[in-house]
């Protein structure tokens, strides 16, 4: 029997609903359950691809090539579970579908209406792609309050009295603030939130409260009574030093004792060892680097989830602490050694991630020649790739107009739209440009490896698989003048016609992939590439 636990958030946004979710998630597996995590977002985007990642944050994809929530990133890290295009819907996403349905005359003589027809095709995505797991939990986006999320309440409402309290339990988290000046925390907001909720005919069976504080017993009650929820239903979320120690601290509290009670399911031991050595590794580092992050969505980091992740993942693997620096690479659009030294002259790593567009792609470059020439270890990702290839056969090749067609039509296009370059009809082709949403090389790639290369010794594997996010690609005629200017091509796709890595035999870590690595890293296996990065950044600090 699968059950089915909702998860809402009150008060205030950017509380961790998705960690918390993801975190729950990872509790129920370490008690033997088979789990899937799923995302509802309230907003009319049909899924986050076109939203600016400064707005939105990372647009994570998942193997079956959805642009899917960064929350389903949380999930992945959190539990390993492979999420997939069934794992995310959006507002947008749900109208879209259930307006073809009225065009095609699936509802012939009906008025529809958002219920049931809206709240219908909610619950169909709730329910729909489930096999043998023993527990769906499902994250509501947005703050309950908000105009949007209301077809999903009330989707969830009719869920509960379909479902019962014995196949489905509801979660909400909430905010105890702590006012500084009186030296109390506040249960007011979330009192108010849970009306707010019961207003629309939902009563929480759990309540999560995040606060910074430790709270006393006798205000969990008061907040239970109050919210019509048991005192020991109250799980008190404090804020935790990282997010590896946080699925010991809400066992600790008793979040997944709470719902194993709410089901009925005996209370055994769950195994976290796991996340014991891993919060262990992360607290006692054996010491401590730093990365620089050159990209152009750096004023907000949840653009750049995945990645940071990702090198924290690198970093355990290799008992260090790492300090990223985030730098906007619009800083180094003109060539200036002095400023280069200046913000990467201290630093043992350069991470050049994906991105879109003109803006900042000089300073990019600018970077990657800076950490070729002085040996520092480099890692460029899918943009990064790109530029990249256009750094080394400008500088070191015979190619000073090495361009990339996605700024214009100038210059030698070593990297372009694959219609630009590939005649016949080998490969896919994405001409559809006009359409921007849902248009790009999307999801998991294989690729293979050359043997004698450093991507191989990474790998340990010949045929890899990764996930892709990118409408240009290197044009693999322009191989032979690569490798005259110490470029190897060493990893493509499966027919040979996509380059997919690429590495310097000159430099002591210098690859670039076109795909991106950072989506399927997890604490509990970090990435080969980001473990091999953070190693060669760890020898370069013993270096300087
Ligand atoms: N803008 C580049 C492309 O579309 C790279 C995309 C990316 O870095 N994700 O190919």
């Amino acid at each position: 029997m699968t059950r089915f636990i909702f998860i809402t958030g009150g008060v205030v946004s950017s509380l961790g609903k998705g960690l918390a979710s993801a975190v729950l998630g990872s509790l129920l597996q370490s008690r033997g359950y088979k789990v899937r995590l799923r995302k509802l977002d309230p907003y009319l985007n049909v899924d986050p691809g076109t939203m600016s990642p400064t707005q939105h944050g990372e647009v994570f994809v998942t193997d079956d090539g959805a642009e899917t929530d960064l929350d389903l990133g949380h999930y992945e890290r959190f539990t390993g579970v492979s999420t997939k295009k069934t794992d995310n819907v959006t507002t947008g996403r749900i109208y879209s579908d259930v307006l073809a349905r009225e065009r095609r005359g699936d509802y012939l003589g009906a008025t529809i209406q958002v219920i049931p027809h809206v709240t219908d095709a909610i619950k169909e995505f709730v329910k729909n792609d489930i096999t043998d797991e023993d527990f769906v939990l499902c994250e509501i986006g947005g703050t309950v309050g908000d105009i949007e999320s209301l077809p999903f309440l009330e989707a969830i409402r009719q869920l509960r009295n379909e479902l019962g309290s014995d196949g489905s339990c509801i979660i909400h988290v909430t905010l105890l603030p702590y006012i500084h000046a009186a030296g109390e925390l506040k249960t007011k907001p979330t009192q108010h939130s849970v009306k707010e909720l019961q207003s629309v005919g939902l009563q929480p069976d759990i309540l999560l409260c995040r606060t910074e504080m430790p709270v006393p017993d006798e205000q969990k009650n008061k907040i239970g009574q109050f919210c019509n929820v048991a005192g020991d239903d109250v799980i008190i979320a404090e804020d935790a030093v990282s997010i590896y120690d946080v699925p010991l601290a809400y066992h600790q509290q008793g979040f997944d004792t709470q719902i194993c009670r709410h089901f009925n399911l005996p209370n055994t031991a769950p195994d976290l060892k796991t996340w014991q050595s891993i919060a262990y590794d992360f607290a006692h580092p054996e010491g401590e680097i730093t990365i620089a992050i050159v990209g152009k969505y750096t004023s907000l980091q949840d653009s750049y989830k995945s990645l940071g992740e990702a090198i924290t993942h690198g970093g355990i693997a290799n008992r260090l602490k790492i300090n990223v620096e985030w730098i906007d690479s619009e800083l180094f659009e003109t060539e200036n050694d002095e400023l280069l030294s200046y913000h990467l002259g201290h630093v043992s790593g350069v991470l050049i991630p994906g991105g879109f567009g003109k803006r900042g792609s000089e300073g990019k470059i600018n970077a990657i020649r800076y950490a070729r020439e002085k040996n520092i270890p480099f890692l460029g990702i899918c943009f990064g790739m790109q530029m990249a290839v256009i750094e080394s056969a400008r500088s070191l090749g015979d190619l000073p107009n090495a361009n990339s067609s996605e700024f214009g039509d100038g210059g030698d296009l070593l990297v372009g739209l694959m219609t630009e370059w590939i005649s016949g009809n080998a490969v896919e082709h994405r001409t559809d440009i006009d359409n921007m949403g849902g248009t790009m090389r999307l999801g998991a790639y294989e690729c293979i490896i050359k043997q004698a290369s450093l991507a191989y010794e990474i790998y340990g594997y010949e045929k890899i698989s990764e996930r892709h996010r990118h409408r240009y690609e290197v044009n693999i005629n322009y191989e032979k003048a690569l490798n005259e200017a110490g470029l190897l091509i060493s990893g493509v796709s499966p027919d040979g016609s996509l380059p997919e890595i690429v590495e310097r035999k000159d430099h002591p870590f210098f690859v670039a992939v076109q795909f991106h690595p950072e989506l399927k890293s997890k604490p509990f296996q970090p990435h080969p590439l980001f473990m091999h990065f953070v190693s060669a950044a760890g020898k370069h600090s013993r270096l300087v």
